[in-house]
């Protein structure tokens, strides 16, 4: 019995990796998988991760049919045993659904890994859609750290060292366009996402002598805008 699968976390808890060792451990039993990603930060048709290995994927557009891709490729004689489907929150709900058809219909186990939530807190389309229809969600068992030490669970979203929660839902990281500034993505813990205490401005607020940046009356919740 086939299963759709959502491994769910915050950015920089191990998702690629773990992609990258269960597709491994797949093709080392003599299964045969295709593996998917989108907008990888090391570019189009690859899946990488922040450990330093990666492996040839295809690139899922918007216009990408799970179910037409699967029967073509299928017809012209693959053997197809799994799908590995990285940054699933990327991909449209329409996409997911095709996912869950591919299971239940075709018999093939789709492990899709993603983030659930943006840098607004707002669920992604795609995992909302995960989580809807999925057959398991698991949570990733490497857990991402706060500056502070806490367990993260928020992703922030910096722009010029500058913590925004506001803009488009998806901005790629590292990329300077010449109006937006600089786009980085930091982990941080739910107090300190609230805060709007990336660890930029805890150093800063640090080297003032007498405030602890620990101290959340120095760093109070901001009025909603
Ligand atoms: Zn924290």
């Amino acid at each position: 019995m086939a299963d759709l699968i959502f491994f769910s976390g915050t950015m920089d808890c191990g998702k690629s990796t773990l992609a990258l060792q269960m597709d491994h451990n797949n093709s080392t039993r003599g299964r045969q998988g295709l593996i998917f990603t989108k907008l990888d930060r090391m570019g189009d048709s690859v899946l990488s991760s922040r450990l330093g290995l990666s492996t040839p994927a295809i690139e899922v557009h918007d216009d990408l049919d799970f179910w037409d891709e699967i029967v073509e490729r299928l017809t012209s004689g693959a053997r197809i045993d799994y799908l590995i489907c990285d940054e699933a929150q990327f991909y449209t709900p329409l996409q997911v659904e095709q996912l869950a058809r591919v299971v239940d219909e075709m018999g093939i186990d789709v492990t899709a890994f993603g983030i659930t939530a943006d840098f607004r807190t707002e669920l992604f389309p795609g995992s909302r859609r995960l989580i809807e229809l999925a057959d398991r969600v698991q949570l990733l068992q490497v857990e991402a750290l706060c500056w502070c030490g806490r367990k993260a669970t928020h992703n922030a979203r910096i722009v010029d060292g500058v913590m925004v929660v506001e803009g488009e839902q998806v901005v790629v990281g590292d990329t300077a366009a010449a109006s937006a500034g600089l786009v980085e993505y930091e982990v941080l813990c739910r107090r300190h996402y609230m805060r709007r205490m990336n660890s930029h401005a805890a150093r800063a607020a640090a080297v003032s002598p007498d405030v602890l940046p620990f101290d959340l009356d120095v760093c109070p919740v901001p009025p909603p805008a």
